[in-house]
């Protein structure tokens, strides 16, 4: 079985994703994890991702779509994947179809982790205010101007799957237990 996981900077996307390894025994595809390292290995790709990641803005389309085609070209991604993070735009989420369709691979849930927004800033807002100092300051903008990435760039592949009727939206302001049960709930109907 391979999912989508969307929401935004802060729904828990890495948090459920984690439970669906451990009880569904998935591999989870984090193109994030995949350029932390690519910047790790100070390989070309990954000098290149540090200053837009460092910003909170989004890596060309083209290296994260090589990227996630080069992992899914290893064996392991046979047995299913969650997509984490990925697809981030409407030309990430067409090259995905693509790509998918090309590997023979099936789409079997796209699923959105929905949360209030003011409540995410909020919650940055009140981190940086009990850490105080320049740096936290800095680390709140930076989750802000993710938020805003998120809403302009990301938000719009909401649409493209709902009009394919793959969408699937829980309640992100629920606890992680009670999302989780809504996710399995929603795969076991699957
Ligand atoms: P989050 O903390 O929201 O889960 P990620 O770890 O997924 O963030 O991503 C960290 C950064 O890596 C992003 O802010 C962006 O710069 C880059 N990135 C990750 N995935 C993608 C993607 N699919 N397209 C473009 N940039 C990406």
């Amino acid at each position: 079985m391979n999912i989508i996981l969307l929401g935004p900077p802060g729904a828990g996307k890495g948090t459920q994703s984690d439970l669906l390894v451990s009880r569904r025994g998935l591999i989870q595809l984090s193109t994030g994890d995949m350029l932390r390292a690519a910047v790790a290995a100070q390989s070309e790709v990954g000098l290149r991702a540090k200053a837009i990641m460092d910003r909170g803005d989004l890596v060309s389309d083209n290296v994260v779509i090589d990227i996630i085609s080069d992992r899914l070209d290893q064996d392991d991604t046979k047995t299913g994947v969650i997509f984490d993070g990925f697809p981030r735009t409407v030309a990430q989420a067409e090259a995905l179809d693509q790509l998918l369709s090309k590997k023979g691979m099936a789409l079997d849930a796209v699923i959105e982790i929905s949360v209030n927004e003011d409540a995410l800033v909020a919650r940055i807002a009140n981190r940086a205010g009990e850490s105080g100092g320049a740096r936290a300051d800095d680390n709140a903008e930076i989750l802000r101007n993710r938020l805003v990435v998120y809403r302009e760039q990301t938000a719009p592949i909401i649409p493209y799957y709902q009009e394919k009727g793959a969408l699937k939206t829980v309640d992100g302001m629920a606890s992680v237990e009670v999302v989780a049960a809504s996710i399995a709930a929603i795969l076991d109907a699957a």
